[in-house]
C-alpha cells in the first residue's frame, strides 16, 4: 500500500501517519521530520533548509524529491509506505510520478483553517523521535516527556501563530494543486474532520478497504 497524506499543517497528518504505519506495518516518511533532523545535525541540507523552515517557506522541489527518492530506495519501503508532507506542490507530485513512484491513494484530511490554528497552538513534538502531542487533545502520560522514547517535548519554532498563518496561506496556494493532481487520477480520498483521532483513523481505513 503506497499512500500519501494531504491536508493543511496541523490537520493530523503526522499523527495518522504514525498510527497507519503501525497498523499497516509500512514506514511513515515525513519530509518535515527528515528536514528537522538535518537542521539539528547541521548537514549541508540542514543548512539550506533552516531559514526557509523558520520562515514557514518551502524547501526547493529538487532537494525534496532527491531526499524522498533516496528514502524510498531503502529495503523497508518495498511493501509500501506512507508519505507525510510530500508531495507538497504540483511540480513535486509530477516529479514523483515521472520517477516511477506510483501512489495507490492520496488521503486528504480536510480540516478548516480555524481548527488548524487552534490545534497548532497546543501542539508539542518530541525533540528526539518527532512524535506529536497536543496539550489538550493528546497529552503525554508525563508532562513534557515523550511516551515513546522519553525525549523532551518542545513547541516547533514554525508553530508560532504568525508562521502558522503563513504556512496556511502557502498551503492554499501550493498544495491545492496536489489535491487536483490526484483527484484527476481518481486517487483522491477526502476525509472530513473527525471528532477524534481514532474516528479519523477508522474513517481512513474504511475508505481504503471499501
Ligand atoms: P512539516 O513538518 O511537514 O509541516 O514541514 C515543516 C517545514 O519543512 C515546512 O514548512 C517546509 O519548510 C519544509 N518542508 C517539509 N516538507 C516539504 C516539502 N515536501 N516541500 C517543501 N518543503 C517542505
Amino acid at each position: 500500500m503506497k499512500l500519501i497524506l494531504l491536508g493543511p499543517p496541523g490537520a493530523g497528518k503526522g499523527t495518522q501517519a504514525e498510527r497507519l504505519s503501525l497498523r499497516l506495518e509500512i514506514p511513515a516518511i515525513s519530509t518535515g521530520n527528515m528536514l528537522r533532523r538535518a537542521v539539528e545535525e547541521n548537514t549541508p541540507l540542514g543548512q539550506q533548509a533552516r531559514q526557509l523552515m523558520d520562515r514557514g517557506e518551502l524547501v526547493p522541489d529538487g532537494l525534496i524529491i532527491d531526499l524522498v527518492l533516496e528514502r524510498l530506495a531503502q529495503p523497508d519501503c518495498q511493501k509500501g509506505y506512507i508519505l507525510d508532507g510530500v508531495p507538497r506542490t504540483g511540480p513535486q507530485a509530477a516529479l514523483l510520478e515521472e520517477k516511477g513512484v506510483q501512489i495507490d491513494a492520496a488521503v486528504l484530511l480536510d480540516v478548516s483553517d480555524e481548527t488548524v490554528v487552534e490545534r497548532m497552538s497546543g501542539r508539542r513534538v518530541c525533540s528526539t523521535c518527532g512524535a506529536s502531542y497536543h496539550i489538550a487533545a493528546r497529552p503525554p502520560k508525563q508532562e513534557g516527556l515523550c511516551d515513546l522514547c522519553g525525549g523532551a517535548l518542545i513547541r516547533r519554532s514554525d508553530d508560532a501563530p504568525e508562521t502558522v498563518r503563513r504556512r496556511l496561506d502557502l498551503y492554499h496556494r501550493e498544495t491545492e494543486a496536489v489535491e487536483a493532481f490526484y483527484r484527476q487520477r481518481g486517487r483522491l480520498v477526502s476525509i472530513g474532520q473527525g471528532n477524534s483521532i481514532e474516528e479519523t483513523e477508522r474513517a481512513i481505513l474504511d475508505r481504503l478497504n471499501g
